[in-house]
């Protein structure tokens, strides 16, 4: 599973890190990235449940 934010469309709300701050962080600018682009098998579940979340629907899986 590959994840990214797409950075146009993040509004910095923080719902992903608060479900999953194992793949998602806070960029100086004050938007999500994904830590890693490759989810680690453990963390896809939360990172799901982020995607759902996400109000911005800001985070793609590709
Ligand atoms: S939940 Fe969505 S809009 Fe909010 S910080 Fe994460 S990616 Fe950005």
């Amino acid at each position: 599973m590959k994840v990214w934010v797409d950075d146009g469309t993040c509004r910095g709300h923080g719902m992903c890190l608060t479900l999953c701050p194992e793949v998602f962080s806070l960029t100086d600018d004050g938007y999500a990235e994904a830590i890693s682009s490759d989810v680690p098998t453990e963390f896809e579940a939360a990172t799901r449940e982020a995607i759902a979340c996400c109000p911005e629907q800001a985070i793609k899986e590709n």
